[in-house]
């Protein structure tokens, strides 16, 4: 379908069309950071026009939700909600309902679960991104709880009846718009090594799992720090930047996702006024006085009233201004990706250790250094 069409009327003629695919075949040449590689199959821009589009990041944070069930669920499932202005509501995956019931005995799905961790009581005109199309009792759960807009991955069970005749006719019923998934994403690989020497630099023997070990799978569920990292990475693929892409996940207590974000300028700047350089440049200003951390929209944009005692996952070690909001707002851990600006951090790391917040360098588990999303085209999807 579209798909393959598009990837296949590219023509070398044009020294652009030649150097796009290119970079097909060569996905790390496509930024300067190589920390999350998207693979398009159509050639919608170079360089930072390449960033993850609304409707991706909010699928890709599903999928990645996705990857925390574990391998006994009937349906690994993945659901996430983003209100009508963009803002990160709840993140969910198929779970036991109890740690003392056992999962084979009964499951909570992704969707209400999403809907239990929520961030705001009122999810008016929010929109559901599900793995599947949800279930009877999660239809439910959606249409009351006001959700406007269901986008799902895939609807194939893989049989002749059609088995989510009833809640299809439920979110008509209920004017909950629901449709399928359509994006020109293939790939997204988060790769936690990076480019930066100090992270991942394990032994090449720490790479294989020990014996008596399991071998790390695709089913094996992401630990915590992973999963929590992982949407850092996810979101700093949203951000604009063509230099430095920065993504934030702050989590409560409770390992709840209560903020995400990424570098980015102001609400409401227009993209063709922004000035992303290092100098003045057409009377615009520098981007460092203008743009907004990562870290810092993430906890604009999060749940600020459940801040206190929560962990910042960010994929570049915080600024001193972000340093400052954090302390003040009662975080107790930052666990950084890179560092690659330390001899610019001394301010911040001396203010967040005299606050008592303890940071730490991600290392990322031996055997899963890279997490790969692959995006089956529409007509190849089937459970
Ligand atoms: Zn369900
Ligand atoms: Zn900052």
């Amino acid at each position: 379908m579209m798909w393959k069409n598009l990837s296949t009327t590219i023509k070398l003629a044009s020294p652009i069309a030649a150097f796009c695919c290119l970079w097909r075949t060569n996905p790390l040449h496509r930024m300067e950071d190589p920390r999350v590689d998207l693979v398009y199959s159509s050639d919608i821009g170079v360089g930072r026009t390449q960033y993850l589009k609304w409707d991706d990041y909010f699928m890709a944070v599903t999928l990645l939700a996705e990857r925390r069930c574990k391998d006994i669920c009937q349906t690994r499932a993945g659901a996430s909600i983003f209100d009508e202005t963009k803002k990160f509501e709840g993140i969910g995956y198929t779970s036991e309902i109890h740690p003392t019931v056992d999962i084979k005995d009964a499951e909570c799905h992704a969707e209400l679960n999403a809907l239990l961790s929520r961030n705001s009581a009122d999810l008016k005109n929010s929109t559901m991104y599900v793995s599947y199309f949800p279930c009877n009792e999660c239809a439910k759960y959606i249409i009351q709880s006001g959700i406007k807009s269901v986008v799902y991955y895939t609807n194939k069970k893989g049989t002749t009846e059609d088995p989510y005749k009833d809640p299809k006719y439920m979110l008509q019923e209920a004017e909950v718009n629901s449709k399928p998934f359509q994006t020109f994403l293939r790939q997204i690989t988060i790769d936690f090594r990076g480019k930066d020497p100090e992270v991942g630099t394990s032994s090449q023997n720490d790479q294989t799992p020990k014996k008596n070990e399991d071998p790390i799978t695709i089913k094996t569920p992401l630990t915590d720090d992973e999963f929590f990292m992982a949407m850092a990475f996810v979101a700093s693929a949203r951000s604009k930047d063509p230099r430095t892409q920065v993504g934030a996940c702050i989590v409560n207590e409770e390992n709840k996702v209560i903020g995400i974000g990424y570098n980015g300028m102001p609400l409401r700047f227009n993209d063709a006024n922004t000035n992303w350089g290092k100098v003045e440049k057409d009377g615009l200003p520098k981007k460092d006085p203008i743009v907004c951390h990562g870290e810092l929209n993430a906890f604009l944009f999060g749940n600020v009233a459940e801040m206190k005692n929560s962990t910042l996952y960010v994929t570049l070690f915080p600024c001193e201004e972000c340093a400052k909001v954090f302390i003040r707002a009662g975080i107790k851990k930052v666990i950084y990706h890179s560092d690659k600006q330390h001899d610019k951090r001394e301010i911040s790391r001396k203010l967040l250790k005299k606050a008592g917040v303890k940071t730490e360098q991600f290392t990322p588990t031996p055997g899963r250094e890279k997490i790969v999303i692959d995006i089956k085209p529409l007509d190849k999807r089937c459970t």
